[in-house]
């Protein structure tokens, strides 16, 4: 199976950008061993502001773009070092690719970023790919990693996107608000009811929500590709989520 995972910056860090290393190395123990089983296995992953504004000591998440930026270029070596360093251990080779939305268009940028995966993914390497922050002015962001996995996704073919969040998946109502809210398991369709009750961000630390991830979930189920929303806490639900069995929201790809 080719599955892309994406891990979202509150699930990597805590408030204060610090790394969460008790879900990091979950997190880097059962992609390792997804790609032992024979898995192709795509990770993006965000945390390089927060990592950033950690290690440059900064008090708060920065709100305007050249402190974002500047901490994204501080976080994003130090995320690739704590990348590299754990999957090390597992004998996995890291491959760090920096993409703006440009590069993802369906024009010759995406079929140079198409092969460049093959090549990784023949060689055995695990890319793991995130959002090219510091020079992403806004023409050029795609802003959010939920939908920027899900056009990576699209372009590498992948059976599979996984969404790792703060979240157990897409619920009926606003879990935060209504504690009648019921999880959501499967979805066939997007529809506008689903897109109201998906509202905007519930996280802190990243720039994704629901909302995105419906955004995500369109772009996949259009080209065939299903998605599944699952809680990062614990990474192990990858297990689940590869066997196809019953774990957060399963969006389904409109099978062609
Ligand atoms: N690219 C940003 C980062 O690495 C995060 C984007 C997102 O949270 O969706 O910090």
């Amino acid at each position: 199976m080719r599955v892309v995972i994406k891990i979202g910056t509150s699930t990597l860090t805590y408030l204060n950008g610090n790394l969460n290393v008790h879900t990091f190395e979950n997190l880097c123990k059962t992609v390792a061993d997804i790609k032992n089983a024979g898995n192709q296995v795509i990770l993006v992953s965000s945390g390089a502001i927060a990592l950033g504004r950690s290690k440059l000591g900064l008090s708060e998440r920065p709100a305007d773009i050249p402190t974002k930026q500047a901490a994204a270029a501080v976080g994003q070596s130090e995320l690739m070092c704590f990348y590299d360093k754990a999957f090390s251990e597992y004998h996995h080779t890291v491959a760090q690719v920096l993409v703006t939305a440009d590069d993802l268009n369906g024009g010759e940028r995406s079929i140079n970023f198409g092969n460049t995966m093959e090549r990784l993914l023949s060689l055995g390497a695990l890319p793991v790919i995130n959002e090219n922050d510091t020079v992403a002015t806004a023409e050029i962001s795609v802003s959010d990693n939920d939908t920027l996995s899900a056009l990576v996704a699209v372009t590498v073919k992948a059976d599979l996107l996984v969404l790792l969040s703060d979240i157990d998946g897409l619920y009926s109502a606003d879990p935060h608000k209504d504690k009648n809210a019921k999880l959501v398991p499967v979805v066939e369709e997007i529809t506008p009811e689903l897109e109201r009750i998906a509202g905007g961000s519930v996280s802190g630390v990243g720039t994704g929500g629901m909302a995105t991830k419906l955004h995500a979930a369109k772009i996949c189920m259009q080209s065939g590709c299903d998605m599944v929303i699952a809680n990062g806490s614990a990474p192990e639900i990858l297990y689940k989520i590869i066997a196809g069995e019953k774990a957060g929201t399963h969006f389904i790809g409109k099978k062609q």
